[in-house]
């Protein structure tokens, strides 16, 4: 993998995290630790030199579809889905604050007192000027997901990839929590992980990566090297590209 002058494979990423990344033990609610060692982690790749935008989800705290199943209204349950994605890029911000990290968050929902609204030239001004920037809010509209935003916002910023965070150190072909015979991927086309039904992320999230030539980099956050040896360039977790 080629590396630019600071050494690094990807000058500008864009990272999508769960909000299950920020819950506690129970899968639920959010965990000021956790925040704490992801912060860490952001703070590690951010001294490297490289831009980090995040996407946060919001699977923590409530998830359009636990409304749907409920009998609620789609638009309505997916509305409190992308408010919960603030709350969670706002325990983002201050525990990155808490360590020196200058921050700022946009929400794609106007809710000027707690977040600037997205306006994409000022995210980007932001990450000229060092700053990490959290986008909350999703893209804003219901019947979409945080993957979908990830990739849309990744690429409006002119990320070089965007970097997927889980639990596992890629993607495997099947759960490789309760199959031991499971398979890791090193590296995927966009194609076959949409054929496959492979679990990188949704099938539009997937799409608009594929249309428009962005990497999908699939690495493990608890991993303490992971994101710091992917940005340079080493081989860890599974790449997705043309192939
Ligand atoms: N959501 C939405 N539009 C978006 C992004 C998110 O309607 O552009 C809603 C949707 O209901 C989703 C919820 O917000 O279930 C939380 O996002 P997601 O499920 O992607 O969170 P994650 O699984 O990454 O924690």
């Amino acid at each position: 993998m080629t590396t630019n002058k600071n050494g690094l494979a990807y000058q500008r990423i864009l990272l999508k995290l769960s909000g299950e990344a920020l819950a506690g033990e129970e899968g639920l609610g959010i965990s000021p630790d956790r925040a704490t060692d992801i912060a860490q982690r952001v703070k590690q790749v951010h001294e490297m030199g490289v831009d980090v935008a995040i996407v946060i989800g919001a699977g923590n705290l409530w998830r359009g579809r636990t409304g749907l199943n409920a009998g609620m209204d789609r638009a309505t349950a997916d509305y409190m889905g992308m408010l919960a994605t603030v709350m969670n890029a706002l325990a983002l911000m201050d525990a990155f604050e808490r360590i020196n990290l200058m921050t700022r968050v946009q929400s794609a929902i106007e809710m000027r007192s707690v977040a600037e609204p997205y306006i994409r030239r000022r995210a980007i001004r932001h990450l000229e000027k060092n700053r990490v920037v959290i986008f909350g809010g999703g893209t804003g509209n219901p019947f979409f997901s945080t993957d979908t935003a990830a990739a849309l916002r990744a690429m409006e910023i002119g990320a070089d990839v965007l970097i997927k965070a889980t639990k596992v150190d890629g993607v495997y072909d099947k759960d490789p929590n309760q199959h031991v015979e499971a398979k890791k991927f090193e590296h995927l086309s966009y194609i076959d992980t949409l054929n496959r039904r492979l679990e990188v992320m949704d099938s539009t999230a997937i799409s608009l990566c594929m249309e428009n030539k962005l990497p999908i980099l699939v690495v493990n956050l608890w991993d303490e090297k992971a994101l710091a040896k992917a940005l340079l360039g080493e081989k860890v977790g599974t790449l997705v590209d043309e192939g």
